[in-house]
This record gives C-alpha cells, sequence and structure tokens, in this order.
C-alpha cells in the first residue's frame, strides 16, 4: 500500500460529503499568493482563508518564475485578483545548497546533463529573495500599478507571519 493509495482512499471518504460544488471559478477574496512548497507551510489555515479564497502558486522557494508570472498574469487579468502575496519562510531548504553542487549531483547520479531546469532558484538570505521577487513582479510590464503587492517570511516555529518592509529608494533618486 503506498502513500499514493492511501490518499486516493482519504478521497472516496472526502467527497462522501463534500459541500463545495457551488464554488466559482475567480477566487473570492481576490488574492493571489506565491509560496514555498514546504510542507510545514498551511497556508490557507495560517492566513484564515478558506477553499475558494485565493490562488495559491507554490513551488521550491516561493520564487516568482517565469510559470508563476504567467499564473499571476492570469489570475488577475482573467479571474480578478487585486493583491499578490509573496510568501517565504524560516528554514527554507533553498538556503541549504545551492545550483551548482546540485547540477553537478544530478550529473553524477543520473549520468547524463539536462538543459532544463535551467535554474533551481537557490538563495543565501531570506530577506533579500522575497525582496527580489517582489522588485520581478513589480518590474514586469504586465504586472497591473493597481495591484497590491507585499512580502512575509512565515516562522516555521512560531506560525507568525513577518512582513518583509521594501527597501526604499534611499540615495538612489528615481
Ligand atoms: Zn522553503
Amino acid at each position: 500500500m503506498s502513500v499514493t493509495d492511501d490518499v486516493v482512499r482519504a478521497n472516496q471518504q472526502y467527497a462522501q460529503d463534500f459541500k463545495l460544488g457551488h464554488l466559482p471559478i475567480p477566487p473570492a477574496r481576490n488574492l493571489a499568493i506565491v509560496a514555498c512548497m514546504d510542507a510545514r507551510l498551511p497556508i490557507e489555515e495560517a492566513l484564515g482563508l478558506k477553499t475558494g479564497d485565493a490562488h495559491i502558486i507554490r513551488n521550491a522557494g516561493g520564487i516568482v518564475t517565469e510559470d508563476a508570472l504567467r499564473s499571476l498574469i492570469i489570475s488577475h487579468y482573467l479571474l480578478g485578483t487585486q493583491d499578490f502575496i509573496v510568501i517565504n519562510h524560516t528554514d527554507c531548504g533553498m538556503l541549504k545548497f545551492n545550483d551548482s553542487d546540485l547540477r553537478s549531483r544530478l550529473h553524477a547520479e543520473t549520468g547524463t546533463a539536462a538543459v532544463t531546469p535551467t535554474a533551481f532558484h537557490t538563495f543565501g538570505n531570506l530577506e533579500e529573495n522575497v525582496r527580489e521577487q517582489i522588485q520581478k513582479l513589480r518590474a514586469h510590464p504586465w504586472t497591473p500599478k493597481s495591484v497590491s503587492i507585499r512580502g512575509f517570511i512565515y516562522d516555521v516555529k512560531t506560525g507568525r507571519l513577518n512582513e518583509v518592509a521594501e527597501k526604499r529608494a534611499g540615495a538612489v533618486s528615481r
């Protein structure tokens, strides 16, 4: 019995008294979230969200990749989301290795190189990483100016979400 078999069985239970079949496609709270895939990050629970409330786009690191951008653009223009949130978290696995080491390991284990993925998007500093994702979002020509974009770090030890302040322009003039 594999884990997959277990979850398929769990779903049969779940579907027995399913009551969410009426939900519309657009997220009820007009919110889209890009978050790390970490198994300890219970996005909906931690943010008081219910099924149908938000788009939750997850990948290793909570990175605004080309594919995350694709989803956010669809999320806003076709499904009406108005707030974008980026969520990283403490103790992220992406802080614990780097792209070139993983690439070498994969080459050694599989005996072959590969063209994709072109990057694993590892990072060395959580706050900087969140800021970088926000900047990528803001810099994209199709990101609507009207959308609120904020970034947070979820603390896996306390369950608390801490906002990452954007660096002000400071000495650099616009
Ligand atoms: Zn992570």
